[in-house]
Order: C-alpha cells, then sequence, then structure tokens
C-alpha cells in the first residue's frame, strides 16, 4: 500500500488541510476502482467502514489480491470536518459559499465533445484511454480559486480514471441505499444485494452535478454523442453515492458488515481476486422521479407514524404536524406507495422542510432530483 497526502491550498493565513489517499495493488490489470468516505463531512458511519476497508485491503494487498489498483479516500472533506458550530458538526454545506459539498463538479462533456475531435478510433478500448487522456487534461486547466474548490477539483482528479466510483455517505436517519445511473440499475444490483440495500434509486441527470455522475456521466453521454462512428463503451466507469443508514449509525458490527459488502462487490467486478459469495436478492431498482419528498405544509412538531425501512401504501399516514402556537393538526399522507428509506432526525418543521422520503415505482417529477 502506498500512501499519498495532498494539502490543499489555505483559504486563510495560518491555516492547513490535508487528505491522504491509500493506493492499494499494483496496477496489473489496469482496472482501477475509487473508494471516498464522507464527502458530507459530518456523515460518520462511512468515515467507519473506510477504517475497515483500509485494514482489509491493506491485507489482500499483502496476499497479491488486488486485481489492479484500489484507491480508497478514507476522509474525503476536511473543510466541512472542521465546521463544528457551537456544538454542531456542519459538514454538508461549505459555510464560506453555502454550496453542497457534493454538488457543483465538473461536467466535462461539453468540453470534452470538442477536444475529442479527430481523436477517437474504431478501438473502443482506445477510446476509453484517449476519452480519460482528455479528461485528465481538462482537470489540469482547471485551476481552482477557492480551498473548497480545490477539493472538488482534488477528488475529481483522483477518480477520473477509475472503472468504478463509490462515494460513500449516509442519510439522517435511514437505511442503506444507493444512487446511480439509470443505464447502470443492473450494474449495481449485486452491490445493493451485498449490503441488503432497501432502495436502488436511478436517474439519468439528477441536478446540480454531484461527484458520482461527474464521474460516471460522460460515459454515455459521450456513447450517445460519437457512438455512432466511433465505439464508447457507456460503462467505462459504473458510478454510485452509497448511503450507509444514519448519522448515528456508527457500530464496529455495522462498519464490519458493510466493508465486507463493499469487498464482495469488489470480488464480483474482479477488482480482487477470489469468488464472490452467491447473490443474496436485491431490492427492485427504483427512479428517482419517483421518490415522495414527503414536505411539511405547516410548521410544528413532527411526530412519526413511519419509519425508514416500513413499507408504505399510498394514502397512509406518514407522519402529523402539530403547531404549537395554535394547536392545528396536518396529517401527511403518502401519495405514492414504495419504502420509506429515509426521514429528517429533526422533530421541529419549518414550513416546506422535507421529513421522508419512499421510493416509488413511477416516475413523477422532473428538474433538481436532490434534496438540498
Ligand atoms: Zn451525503
Amino acid at each position: 500500500m502506498q500512501t499519498q497526502f495532498h494539502d490543499l491550498p489555505a483559504a486563510s493565513a495560518g491555516t492547513f488541510r490535508r487528505l491522504r489517499s491509500l493506493h492499494f495493488g499494483r496496477g496489473a490489470s489496469g482496472r482501477k476502482a475509487y473508494l471516498q468516505a464522507a464527502l458530507h463531512a459530518d456523515e460518520v458511519p462511512p468515515l467507519l467502514v473506510a477504517q475497515k476497508l483500509a485494514t482489509r485491503l491493506a491485507a489482500l494487498d499483502d496476499a497479491g489480491a488486488i486485481m489492479g489498483e484500489i484507491v480508497l479516500v478514507p476522509m474525503a472533506n476536511p473543510i466541512g470536518l472542521a465546521q463544528d458550530l457551537q456544538g454542531s458538526l456542519l459538514g454538508r454545506f461549505d459555510l464560506g459559499s453555502g454550496v453542497n459539498f457534493n454538488r457543483q463538479f465538473r461536467h466535462l462533456t461539453p468540453a470534452l465533445i470538442a477536444r475529442l475531435s479527430g481523436r477517437l478510433s474504431p478501438d473502443a478500448k482506445q477510446n476509453t484511454r484517449t476519452i480519460r487522456a482528455c479528461s485528465h487534461e481538462l482537470l489540469t486547466e482547471w485551476l481552482p480559486t477557492s480551498e473548497t474548490e480545490a477539493l472538488k477539483h482534488l477528488l475529481q482528479t483522483l477518480a477520473h480514471d477509475a472503472d468504478l466510483v463509490l462515494d460513500l455517505h449516509c442519510d439522517n436517519q435511514a437505511v442503506v441505499h444507493l444512487y446511480t445511473g439509470t443505464a447502470q440499475a443492473e450494474a449495481f444490483a449485486p452491490l445493493a444485494a451485498y449490503l441488503s440495500a432497501q432502495a436502488l434509486l436511478t436517474s439519468e441527470v439528477s441536478g446540480d452535478e454531484p461527484f458520482d455522475e461527474s464521474a460516471s456521466r460522460i460515459w454515455w453521454e459521450l456513447s450517445a454523442h460519437f457512438g455512432e462512428h466511433f465505439p464508447i463503451d457507456p460503462h467505462s466507469c459504473l458510478a454510485a453515492t452509497v448511503e450507509l443508514r444514519g448519522e448515528t449509525d456508527v457500530s464496529h458490527e455495522l462498519a464490519e458488515q458493510d466493508a465486507e459488502a463493499l469487498l464482495n462487490f469488489l470480488r464480483h467486478l474482479g477488482h480482487i481476486d477470489g469468488a464472490a459469495p452467491a447473490l443474496p436478492p436485491s431490492c427492485p431498482a427504483t427512479p428517482l422521479e419517483g421518490v415522495e419528498p414527503v414536505t411539511a405544509p405547516a410548521p410544528g412538531i413532527v411526530v412519526f407514524a413511519k419509519a425508514p425501512g416500513d413499507w408504505v401504501e399510498a394514502g397512509e399516514l406518514v407522519a402529523e404536524i402539530i403547531d404549537p402556537l395554535t394547536d392545528a393538526r396536518t396529517a401527511l399522507h403518502a401519495s405514492v406507495s414504495g419504502r420509506c428509506f429515509a426521514r429528517s432526525a429533526r422533530r421541529y418543521a419549518t414550513r416546506g422542510m422535507r421529513l421522508a422520503k419512499i421510493a416509488g415505482a413511477k416516475p413523477f417529477r422532473s428538474g433538481k432530483l436532490l434534496s438540498m
């Protein structure tokens, strides 16, 4: 294993932030898997899972079982991790800009289309290499102007040539669930199965350029653009956001279990030598456009009737809101049937707040599909 340290440019005089990336394997197969933990810095379960992964991957590396290269960034966001305000760790948004740390990665497709003109060939494998080289050129030309932009630039650069990208997160209160591109649902069903995920949410474009899409989306877009004349594998990079339950679901047992599931998926894809265990059944893939964000139409005390993992029928009570000023009670009923996979950890709602998410099977939303 090799350890690399990456220093971010200081946002302010006298401050200093650093990340590390752990590099396993000797790259013999030419394939690369990239995993990072807690881009939303206050999401602690993936930080512990990464600890377990690092130990396990080091042992596998010593045994010569890493087939290509596996890169692990066990703590992806030192900026957010230091945003401790009066007892609350605020690691989701950059306090300086208000921008979500998992948004506004570079969408390279338009620049790649221009740059690839005259550089593609009839050989799909060669085209994969050429596109990665062009992506690297574009990322090198990106000159970040802030510490947070430098962080995004670093993470996107570390992942740009990977065949597999797993961005490890968690939700407020949740069961395990995954987000990926629509075309990659089948590829990630085994990961959903190994993790016992209860929702596998897919979208073509979820909006605002989250990290996983910055790695995967270029491939199906370039394949659609050039495919008639030059073959491009639309799955050259499989990428998913993996939500490892809720923010307080931190235990050695769960982390070991999740690390084992992730390693089994890496075995399944041939990044690690050895047979992966037989696949348990997987939850069905459902469209992100079908997720109902149950939203508070009024402020008040939130009393949930449903918990993550519960199946909800359309029309069933999900939560009640009680206004402490007027005593008015508002019942919130689901409008779709599906698995409740996440809910807020807060029990006081302001008007318009999203309280719970239900994975419906039928698309009914459009536009920006992720929460803030
Ligand atoms: Zn997150």
